[in-house]
């Protein structure tokens, strides 16, 4: 009883709700934890319902940003939860506003550029968090106490580049995101009910398909940790964000345009040119081979390439630059 009760005066943020962040908010939804922030930039597709469990085929013909299908899906199983959605991409200028007032912080991104964001506020404001991802048959996740554990720059001080595999290619096996997010799920329980002790300590990887389990230690921060060592937020700050290719989408971020949009306006101006459709929360412009998808931030996703100048062009010619 008294665990559950912390449960429900919890306040979390989870940041991206695709397969990983769906399954971390629908377990702790259910679990009772009372409040949750849910920040994702994207919408659903048909695609992710492969493994996006909060997610069907209603809210992707629809095409309804993940954060409002999220808040609705869970709204229907437990009424008693407040949701606070947020369609909106986390970065250096709204990272105070998205991620203040929680007592944790949960990774369900794809990317280490969101995922080192996330470190620099939650070592900067004292705030937990824990690290998950998955990819291919394999998950991994870490627990982020700053000043106490390691935390993602300690152990990963540059971001893995090279020959990562990703969802493009890859894949992902479903089974395999879920295993990450009930591990990281349970992990949160245990930091907020205070059952400190139980906490892991570890970088913990497994790989569901060929049995195999690591563990790095990680129980406590590395001396030179440029991070929670020497305080330097490079991320926080925010120079040079570059575009952001979606994970298995074939698609590139346009974030540079941190403009209101007016939907309806821009409905009417891009008709003449292709097929428009629009939904209150997003605009969808297809031309083949590409479709653009707008918010009203400005923010746009271009399908149809992973070439950030291609996107870029196609921006500045029907939206703007
Ligand atoms: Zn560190």
């Amino acid at each position: 009883m008294e665990g559950q009760e912390k449960l429900l005066a919890s306040r979390v943020a989870i940041v991206g709700c695709g397969a990983t962040g769906s399954s971390l908010a629908s377990l702790l939804a259910r679990a009772g934890v009372g409040y949750l922030r849910i920040i994702d930039r994207d919408f659903v597709e048909p695609s992710n319902l492969q493994r996006q469990n909060l997610f069907d085929e209603k809210d992707a013909a629809e095409s309804l940003p993940k954060a409002v299908a999220a808040a609705a899906k869970i709204g229907g199983f437990n009424r008693e939860v407040t949701v606070e959605s947020h369609v909106t991409d986390l970065s250096p200028q709204n990272a105070d506003a998205m991620l203040r007032g929680v007592q944790l912080i949960l990774d369900g991104t794809d990317n280490f550029e969101t995922r080192y964001l996330i470190n620099d506020y939650a070592v900067q404001n004292a705030v937990p968090w824990i690290y998950t991802a998955a990819v291919g048959s394999y998950g991994i996740t870490m627990n982020v106490i700053p000043q106490e554990t390691a935390c993602l720059s300690c152990v990963f001080p540059q971001r893995p580049s090279g020959t990562v595999d990703t969802c493009d290619t890859a894949g992902i096996l479903n089974s395999a995101v879920n295993f990450a997010a009930s591990v990281a799920a349970t992990e949160a329980i245990k930091l907020l009910t205070g059952a400190k002790d139980s906490l892991r300590r570890t970088l913990l990887s497994y790989d569901l398909w060929r049995n195999e389990r690591t563990e790095v230690a990680a129980a406590s921060p590395a001396p030179d940790c440029r991070t929670c060592g020497r305080k330097e937020f490079v991320h926080l700050a925010g120079e040079g964000r570059p575009h952001i290719t979606l994970c298995g989408r074939n698609s590139v971020q346009i974030h540079e345009h941190a403009r209101p949009i007016d939907l309806a306006e821009m409905s009417k101006r891009l008709t003449p040119h292709g097929q428009v459709r629009q939904n209150g929360f997003m605009l969808k412009f297809s031309k083949e081979p590409y479709e653009i998808t707008l918010f009203p931030d400005g923010r746009a996703i271009v399908k149809g390439t992973i070439d950030t100048a291609v996107a870029r062009s196609l921006y500045a010619r029907y939206v703007g630059s």
